[in-house]
């Protein structure tokens, strides 16, 4: 299958790579020119611009990091034509960015009304599960259009949702970032008191894993440097997922609660935690790093 892949970031390069490895033909394009230099290296084949790689695709997956990237790309603005006008009537867009369902909503109508199938499809699993191709994949769309993209999915995932209609995979996904925004400073907070009393955050992490405080952080991707050698904790919360993006996240959930007038107390507390760390200058190092809010400086 031809498949125009945008977005080459943490997430979208690991991804495309696998698809790449399972024998989809990919062109593959990033405004990012180091971006691109990068996966070229890896063996991406990298177009010139969003137009060249969507030309002749059945497929177009984004990648991008927020909804003004998502929208500005597909509907344009300023002036500028959207990536629509290019894309043949006909081909499955997924959208895998975790975007405002709102935004997810505008695109597949616009795209709908060319003929043009859309469903948002973002992801959960960090850059390790991006890497490994077992993403979970949360779905908003029809399930025809689903059925179409399983394939696909597939080759990236190990885990595909259907959540409902246009705009409900974001809705699931804010649901989950809200709570491992939560969770992940609530970890930080227990690891910071525990090494506080002097007690070895190795061993904490690993009796707190197997009681009743284990969660994915604690599993997977626990904030203390040194513990996980694979987490970003350990190499300077480089790579990962960003403190900006988390913020964005929860900053999507506050919005959405606002609108259904959902009570979110430590959704909204979180988001203000991020956002200090953030002011702080840390907005480009993993969310993990939200530990140095609570850990002794030095
Ligand atoms: P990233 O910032 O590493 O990558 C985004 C890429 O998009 C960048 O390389 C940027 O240059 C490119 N880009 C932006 N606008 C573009 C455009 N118009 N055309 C082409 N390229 C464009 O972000 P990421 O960590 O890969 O995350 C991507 C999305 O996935 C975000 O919405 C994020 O919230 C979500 N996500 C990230 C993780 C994670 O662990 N990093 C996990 C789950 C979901």
């Amino acid at each position: 299958m031809k498949i125009a892949f945008i977005g080459l970031g943490n997430m979208g390069g690991p991804m495309a790579l696998n698809l790449r490895k399972a024998g989809h033909v990919l062109s593959a394009f990033d405004l990012s020119a180091d971006a691109c230099k990068k996966f070229a290296t890896e063996g991406l084949p990298i177009v010139a611009s969003a137009a060249d790689a969507v030309a002749g695709a059945e497929v177009v997956i984004s990648m991008l990091p927020a909804s003004a990237h998502v929208e500005g790309l597909y509907l344009g603005g300023e002036g500028k034509p959207g990536l629509l006008e290019h894309i043949a009537p006909g081909t499955l867009v997924i959208d895998s960015s975790t975007i405002a369902a709102a935004t997810s909503r505008k695109v597949a109508d616009a795209a709908g009304k060319r003929g043009i199938a859309v469903i948002d499809a973002p992801v959960s699993g960090g850059t390790g599960g991006a890497i490994a191709g077992t993403l979970t994949f949360m779905v908003g769309g029809s399930a025809q259009d689903l059925e179409r993209a399983r394939p696909v999915l597939e080759k990236m995932g190990a885990n595909i949702f259907h959540a409902g209609d246009a705009g409900a995979g974001q809705t699931a996904k804010i649901c989950n970032n809200m709570l491992l925004g939560i969770l992940m400073i609530g970890t930080s907070e227990a690891l910071a008191l525990g090494v506080a009393n002097g007690l070895d955050p190795k061993v904490l992490s690993e009796i707190m894993r197997r009681s009743s405080g284990g969660n994915w952080a604690l599993e997977k991707y626990n904030p203390m440097p040194g513990v996980m050698e694979t987490s970003p904790a350990s190499k300077n919360y480089a790579g990962g997922f960003g403190t900006d993006l988390m913020l964005k996240d929860l900053g999507l959930s506050q919005e959405n609660a606002t609108a259904v007038r959902a009570a979110t107390p430590l959704g909204g507390m979180a988001r203000n935690l991020y956002a200090a760390h953030s002011l702080a200058g840390h907005g480009a190092l993993d969310f993990s790093s939200v530990i140095k809010l609570v850990q002794k400086a030095g």
